[in-house]
């Protein structure tokens, strides 16, 4: 167990007080590497939190500027950041909600090229992305390296979360085997958000972090949770490996990354 100084222990106080976390799983958090894709409205309340409980190293991938229209919801950013790089505002918010927290920021997108030599620096991967062809690279990345995704997506007044751990349970292909056609995609002035939602779908991935890192209770594995804003339902669906699927099936046909190309940017 780690050394904690005093102030350490006072922060902490109420985590170390649960006997589910203790002065070890605490350690653990201290501990832990984190990558946060995207520090946008799903990313901010995940930042946040993860920050706050002490998760020891959170990577920050995010190549986008904050915008006076992202305020409505990315809590990580104010109105003097208007203009500077994500990671960095993210930053400045991370350190001084917990300075124990080290920040490792990312100013880029992840393609193919780069994906195996990102992911592999963390334990654990939380999607708060805004698009298809980073999520379905992210699922077949971390497929092929064995590491767990928190996933997590929103649309208008309707998110979802789910985890995604290689070799115990599907991974995000065995639900959604291909990214949607064009066609079908949200086109990019349709897609709305209401701003509190984010806020919601991305405490939950960020309660489901630091599950996985402290082995505690019962994950998403396997569960798709739907949330509805507007009627306040909560639902649960029961998700199963494909044993056909192309990239965790007995025979997959899906070996390398494939940069799909980005048919809209709805930019959460
Ligand atoms: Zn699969």
């Amino acid at each position: 167990m780690l050394n904690f100084t005093n102030e350490q222990i006072e922060r902490y106080s109420r985590h170390i007080i649960l006997k589910e976390v203790g002065g070890l799983g605490q350690t653990r958090l201290l501990e832990s590497k984190v990558l946060l894709i995207g520090a946008g409205g799903l990313g901010s309340p995940i930042g946040v939190y993860l920050a706050a409980a002490g998760v020891g190293t959170l990577g920050i991938i995010d190549d986008d500027v904050v915008d006076l229209s992202n305020l409505q919801r990315q809590i990580l950013h104010g109105t003097s950041d208007i203009g500077t790089l994500k990671t960095k505002s993210a930053e400045a918010t991370i350190i001084e909600m917990n300075p124990d927290v080290k920040v490792i920021p990312h100013n880029e997108r992840i393609n193919s090229e780069n994906a195996f030599s990102i992911l592999e620096q963390y334990d654990l991967i939380v999607d708060g992305c805004d698009n298809f062809p980073t999520r379905y690279l992210i699922n077949d990345a971390c497929v092929m390296l064995g590491k767990p995704i928190v996933h997590g997506s929103i649309f208008q007044f309707e998110g979802q979360v789910t985890v995604l751990y290689p070799n115990k349970g599907p991974c995000y292909r065995c639900i959604f085997p291909e990214p949607p056609p064009q066609g079908l995609a949200p086109s990019c002035q349709e897609a709305g958000v209401f701003g509190v939602l984010p806020g919601i779908i991305g405490t939950i991935q960020a309660v489901e972090a630091i599950k996985i890192l402290l082995d505690i209770g019962e994950s998403l594995i396997g569960s798709l949770l739907l949330f509805n804003a507007l009627t306040m339902d909560f639902k649960r669906m029961k998700l199963r490996q494909d044993e056909n699927c192309a990239m965790c099936g007995e025979k997959p046909t899906i070996t390398e990354l494939i940069d799909y190309e980005e048919f809209c940017e709805v930019r959460w």
